[in-house]
């Protein structure tokens, strides 16, 4: 288990992200953390170690990266997995058999996947549910109820959750209340000042960045949460390797100075799509015209690099997605370099079609992970893609 130490916290938020869960090392002084690429360690004598038995339990690059991101999300625990997935897995194996879940509907598709083909055999049941009103969730609650899973703003139409609310009803109610903050990162968003039990991650998307690595991470405060994650950790062993986790570890470092460009980067774009006749819709939080713009700024320090926009069909949504240059369509989000994608097809073709239309995840959504690159190309090259598509009927 790995706890930050109190010289993590009195800190702001760019400063712990460039030092939290980092000491120079005392071998040599690096200033990075080392990667320390083994599986065991030499043990003192029997029962007699330097807190380090075996990589799957413990390896303190990795270690460094979780006290790093507990850090960030004003978290007291971090626990590294191999993927986005694995860390959700792990969370839901926080459950037994029997158990109810009260989620999003919304929420990433392997998320949606995971609860519906996989642990629901083992089970455990689901409801999906609007969570754009705390009642909606409310109301879905039962007596086998153990966990409320929020995403927000969610993937890919930028629907808000009142984390503030959800908090207050999920601890009425003794729910474990999980939020996935992939999108906001804790630049924007701390769901523990919301009352949330568990925030988690794909440190695949932002808190990396480069998209040159997969992985997850799991951030708790209660010290009895925090034990039951590492024995999960550990037993079910979906851990990273030491490499990727120092990719996430020096990806954390530029985190405050990223999302602040991807959030400018993304306003502009939103703002300009806007006011485009070729363009049905711009689904962006920071927008003023979206509908949960004022909760937007309640609970959120910024709006993030994520829009979506409704091209109006799935011939219109090809010719954009195929016709950009600097957007590349590509799965994924969160990286410096500007992607495209067409989530019906891609992100969302596992979620039942009554699902996605139910929810309005429509076959013209095309989806913009917003880059760090300068906003005048960005928007140059989504005016050329979206030219000769004319005003939308
Ligand atoms: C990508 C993503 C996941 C899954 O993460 P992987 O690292 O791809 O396994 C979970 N939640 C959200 C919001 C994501 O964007």
């Amino acid at each position: 288990m790995t706890r930050i130490t109190d010289r993590d916290l009195p800190f702001g938020l760019a400063t712990r992200a460039v030092h939290a869960g980092q000491e120079p090392d005392p071998l040599a002084g690096a200033v990075t953390q080392p990667i320390f690429q083994t599986s065991t360690y030499v043990q003192d004598g029997l029962g007699r170690n330097k807190g380090y038995d075996y990589a799957r339990t413990v390896n303190p690059t990795r270690q460094a990266l979780e006290r790093n991101v507990a850090a960030l999300e004003n978290g007291a625990h971090g626990f590294a997995f191999a993927s986005g997935m694995a860390a959700i897995h792990a969370v839901l194996t926080l459950l037994s058999a029997g158990d109810h879940v009260v989620c999003g509907e919304n929420v990433y598709g392997g998320t949606h996947r995971l609860m519906d083909r996989v642990l629901s055999r083992l089970g455990l049941t689901f409801s999906f549910v609007d969570t754009r009103e705390a009642d909606t969730a409310t109301r879905a609650v039962g007596p086998q109820t153990r966990m409320l899973f929020v995403e927000t703003p969610t993937n890919p139409l930028m629907r808000l959750a009142d984390l503030a609310a959800l908090g207050a009803m999920a601890a009425d109610r003794g729910l474990l209340f999980v939020v996935d903050n992939t999108f906001a990162t804790p630049v924007f968003q701390r769901p523990f000042d919301f009352g949330a039990d568990v925030v988690l991650h794909s440190t695949t998307k932002y808190l990396n960045g480069h998209s040159d690595m997969v992985g997850g991470i799991v951030v708790v405060r209660r010290d009895d949460l925090a034990e039951r994650l590492a024995f999960i950790q550990k037993s079910v062993g979906a851990v990273p390797g030491p490499f990727d986790c120092w990719l996430a570890l020096r990806g954390t470092k530029t985190l405050p100075l990223r999302m602040r460009r991807h959030d400018e980067n993304a306003r502009r774009i939103a703002e300009w799509l806007a006011h485009d006749r070729r363009v049905q819709a711009v689904h962006y939080p920071g927008l003023p015209s979206h509908p949960q713009h004022e909760l937007a700024c309640r609970q959120m320090r910024g709006f993030g690099g994520m829009l979506a926009i409704e091209t109006g069909s799935l011939e219109r949504a090809r010719r954009v997605v195929e016709r950009t240059r600097l957007f590349a369509l590509a799965e994924s989000l969160g990286g410096v370099e500007s992607l495209i994608g067409h989530p019906a097809s891609m992100t969302h073709a596992t979620v039942p079609p009554a699902m996605r239309e139910a929810m309005g995840l429509t076959d013209g959504l095309v989806r913009l992970s917003v880059g760090i690159e300068d906003p005048e190309d960005l928007i140059a090259d989504l005016d050329q893609a979206l030219t000769r598509l004319g005003a939308h009927g």
